[in-house]
């Protein structure tokens, strides 16, 4: 498999892109390089690795046609076989714990249009964490544990973002009613108005998970990003991240994303058309056009927490620190509190899930 590290032109050793310097900062030498400088090094190293494995191309040409099945990939640091997801798109090796980019994944449909780089911090996205538990009681012993934190993962996951030009052709009728007494008589006025709403309207950055192996719900928790840092997409940031690829393709998102620009448009027209006692829809079309359609990186820290039996999960936005999370509450400990047992019921409010443009 065709894989892409990212070294320290310095000293060679692996490196990682550093959210708090907006650099890649090595932690051997300490030198720092941008972007640009790193994109043109890669190069370098790929055709390196073309020339000196030219055995293995054959065997690579042999994984792209299997690719379902052999989900390994050979460390270019220590030799070791790591085996990832079928959707990882960057990782670290599991032994030398270099970064590593799957560049294969990366490629023809999978290859990502925009990129959120990380703004916070492995460091920042720890503190998060730990100001949301804060002083909560009840929480088992080993939540906020050093081996727990040390769990925090900053990832890339994989969106859908589209852009639409919409159409707008809306008649309807609105009443006014005024009632008034005067001279022991009750005198009723009704105005009646022809409201006209015509035009094109952009509705831009409609966003759904491109991804179904974890909760939306919880990353609607953390949502909205700010579109306007998206970036045209570039593999250095991905190194000393974990990054995954979409496994819900665009055909089977369109239904889900268009469900949402029409709950958007219901919502912009309710909106327009305040001031009167009823209103009725004469006409109501909506025609709705494609402007552009981006497979995004979003950047988020996922912390996840067992505990009899169920997983619990943590998560910042990797752009503005926005967190959102599930409490695991010690039964012991709430036992041995009150001396009786309570059954809880959570009642989670989404804020932000609704509309996240
Ligand atoms: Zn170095
Ligand atoms: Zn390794």
């Amino acid at each position: 498999m065709a894989t892409t590290s990212y070294k320290c032109p310095s000293c060679g050793a692996g490196i990682h892109y550093k959210p708090a310097y907006k650099k890649f900062k090595c932690d051997f030498c300490l030198s720092e390089y941008d972007e640009v400088e790193l994109s043109n090094q890669r190069e370098n190293i790929d055709e390196t690795h073309a020339h000196e494995h030219t055995h293995e191309h054959t065997h690579e040409h042999r994984v792209d046609e299997d690719m379902g099945v052999l989900n390994s990939y050979h460390c270019k640091s220590c030799g070791a076989e790591v085996v990832t997801d079928e959707t990882t798109t960057a990782t670290f090796c599991y032994y030398c714990h270099n970064p590593v980019i799957i560049s294969n994944r990366l490629k023809g449909e999978f290859l990502p249009n925009k990129i959120i780089p990380f703004k916070i911090d492995n460091k920042r996205a720890k503190e998060t964490f730990l100001n949301w538990v804060g002083r909560k009681k009840f929480v088992p012993d080993d939540f906020t544990s050093q081996s727990q934190l040390e769990k925090i993962t900053g990832i890339y996951l994989p969106y859908w973002w589209v852009d639409y030009k919409a159409d707008v052709d809306y008649v309807g009728e609105g009443r006014s009613i005024r009632v008034w007494r005067a001279g022991g008589r009750e005198y009723t006025e009704t105005k009646q108005y022809e409201i006209v709403r015509k035009g094109e309207i952009d509705i831009n950055n409609v966003t759904e998970l491109a991804f179904t192996k974890i909760n939306k719900d919880l990353l609607n928790g953390i949502g909205p990003y700010d579109e306007s840092e998206a970036i045209p997409f570039s593999k250095p940031y991905l190194s000393g991240f974990f990054a995954e690829q979409y496994d819900i393709g665009r055909e089977k998102i369109e239904p889900t994303i268009e469900e949402q620009v029409n709950r958007y448009y219901k919502y912009l027209i309710n909106e327009s058309i305040q001031g009167y006692n009823n209103v009725k829809n004469i006409r109501n079309l909506i025609d709705l056009d494609v402007k552009s359609w981006n497979y995004t990186l979003l950047p988020a820290w996922i912390l996840t927490y067992s505990y009899n039996g169920k997983t619990y999960v943590f998560a910042v936005n990797g752009q503005n620190g926005r967190s959102y999370g599930e409490l695991p509450l010690s039964r012991k400990r709430m036992t041995s509190a009150f001396g009786m047992i309570f059954s809880v019921v959570f009642i989670v409010l989404l804020l932000g899930g609704m509309f996240i443009w």
